[in-house]
């Protein structure tokens, strides 16, 4: 503190205890977590069931009402699901050489029949090989989460891109090393730009998904965005109303630490 005269007149320290406030935060992570491991076994019992029931011979009106349930119980084990991968500690990662090319390319594939169905076209530009420094599981749930959003906000007969690419070197991003770069392109509803802002923030849907009761959580890219961060990347978001978006992730080849 200075006087009027602009003499140092003393210190004020303060000191504040949040114990609590930590305490608090961690048992909520943990309720979390317990809540959604604890849903998991019996919903994985109820879907088994109904698809074992599903098998028999059954009354074209109860059919109706066993699918209906199992959609249902499906969707609230999605639910769990996120929830417990939200509640996960999304800063670690492990990581081990990945050939990132053929990682986004496994997921490409194993998209090409729901995109089909949705009367959407996929095309990947990708090359052959890209050596990095990440946690495979994690990645793998970037690209497909990324994916499975473009395929569920895209309306029939529009088309889809996903590239990868190699950033680098001197006066690449950060204006050194070598990054890779996957863009996730859609021609879909795409959002405004104060949408855009809240993208990233747990359980938010944009009104439109809501209203058409296209099915999700608002929890992937929230997930999405912890996963690329403990990467030591980023994840950016251009879109245009009813145009389509462009979900660019960047993270750097030699791993988190380097
Ligand atoms: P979910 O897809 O389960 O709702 P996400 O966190 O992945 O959760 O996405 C949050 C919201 O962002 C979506 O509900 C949707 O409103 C919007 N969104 C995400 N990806 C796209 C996209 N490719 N095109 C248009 N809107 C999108």
């Amino acid at each position: 503190m200075y006087d009027e005269e602009d003499n140092f007149d003393g210190t004020v320290v303060v000191f504040q205890n949040v114990t609590d406030l930590m305490d608090a935060i961690q048992t909520r992570d943990r309720f979390v977590a317990e809540v959604s491991h604890e849903f998991r076994t019996p919903l994985t019992s109820i879907i088994g069931y109904l698809d074992v029931a599903l098998e028999e011979d059954l009354d074209p009106i109860v059919r109706k009402f066993l699918n209906t349930s199992q959609r249902n119980a499906e969707r609230l084990l999605g639910l769990v699901t996120s929830l417990l991968d939200s509640a996960a500690n999304s800063s670690k990662v492990t990581v081990q050489e990945v050939n990132l090319a053929r990682l986004v390319r496994n997921s490409a594939e194993s998209v090409e029949v729901q995109t089909k169905k949705a009367g959407l076209s996929l095309q990947a530009d990708l090359p052959d090989r890209m050596d990095a420094k990440a946690d495979p599981v994690k990645m793998g749930q970037v690209v497909d989460n990324l994916l499975s959003n473009a395929i569920k906000y895209t309306p029939s007969g529009g088309s889809i891109t996903v590239s990868l690419r190699q950033l680098g070197g001197v006066g690449g991003v950060d204006g050194g090393g070598e990054w890779a770069e996957l863009v996730v392109r859609d021609t879909g509803f795409g959002m405004t730009a104060a949408e855009r802002g809240k993208l990233f923030t747990n359980f938010y849907r944009t009104e439109h998904v809501r209203k058409a009761a296209i099915p999700g959580t608002g929890l992937g890219l929230a997930i999405t965005q912890g996963f690329v961060r403990a990467h030591g990347g980023e994840i950016l978001v251009s879109s245009e109303k009813d145009v389509g978006s462009t979900f660019t992730v960047r993270i750097p080849l030699c791993g988190p630490d380097a």
